[in-house]
């Protein structure tokens, strides 16, 4: 048991939910944000024990009002992943203004306003490690997604400057850029294009939940305490 106090950000779906099962598995506690899926959100605190606590990110009032409670469930935090996020695919010329907002707002500024209210709590302890999701794209740009790849190059900006300013506090911060995989986010990727990603990819396929899950539950441990500020990439050598 290793005991940990963990908050994940947008643990409902997908990779949030393999992490959430993975440090369940692991012994830590953990509080997990849900948005939308309330049922997906009381079938995983049914099935691992762990506490889900509503929030929309792109509100930093709901975000500390989330922190808030987590705080108070968990009595301090060791690990904040902040994992929530939307896909968009669109022309840049078919994205109004609402929408480009809606997309930095979740992507991007709930990040910010995650760690903004966790922080001070690991700054007091002189500990923590910090976990941002971006993703390939954040990393490369893709064509059609340039809200998306604007938001998630945002994140690894974040988390580089967040590396140097907190590592005299004890605080390590990196991030994961998951290639393709397979949750609900894929979902309208027309499966011929889906196929070519995986027949792009040096192993050959689009990667599973759990093995991001895998990657964070390695930066969260002791045995990454040595790395900070930097971009992992769980993409199956895609992108090198
Ligand atoms: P899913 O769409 O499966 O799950 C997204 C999660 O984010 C859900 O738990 C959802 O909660 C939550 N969420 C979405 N909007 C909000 C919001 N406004 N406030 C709070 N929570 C919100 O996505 P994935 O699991 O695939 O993606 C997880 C992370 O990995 C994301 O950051 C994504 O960008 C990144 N990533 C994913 C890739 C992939 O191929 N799947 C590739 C590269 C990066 P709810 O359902 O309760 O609304």
């Amino acid at each position: 048991m290793s005991g940990r106090n963990v908050l994940i950000m947008g643990g409902s779906r997908g990779i949030g939910a393999e992490a959430v099962r993975k440090f369940r598995a692991a012994g830590d506690n953990v509080v997990f944000t849900y948005h939308r899926s309330e049922l997906a959100a009381d079938d995983l605190r049914q099935e691992t024990g762990a506490v889900p606590v509503r929030c929309d990110v792109k509100f930093s009032n709901s975000v500390r009002i989330a922190v808030e409670k987590a705080h108070s469930i968990l009595g301090h935090i060791d690990v904040l992943i902040c994992n929530a996020a939307i896909a968009d695919f669109n022309l840049i010329t078919d994205i109004d203004e609402t929408r480009w907002e809606e997309i930095i707002d979740t992507n991007l500024n709930g990040v910010f306003y995650s760690i903004r209210n966790v922080l001070p709590l690991m700054i007091q302890r002189k500990s923590g490690a910090i976990i941002t999701v971006s993703s390939m794209w954040g990393q490369v740009g893709a064509s059609c997604e340039v809200a998306y790849s604007a938001a998630k190059a945002g994140v690894i900006g974040l988390t580089k400057a967040l590396a140097k300013e907190v590592g005299p506090s004890g605080i390590t911060v990196n991030c994961i850029a998951p290639g393709m995989i397979d949750t609900d986010m894929n979902a309208n990727v027309d499966p011929a294009a889906a196929a070519e990603i995986a027949e792009e990819t040096p192993l050959c396929r689009i990667g599973k939940p759990e093995e991001v899950a895998s990657a964070m539950l390695f930066l969260a441990s002791e045995d990454a305490g040595f790395i900070t500020g930097q971009v992992l990439g769980v993409n199956g050598g895609l992108i090198v």
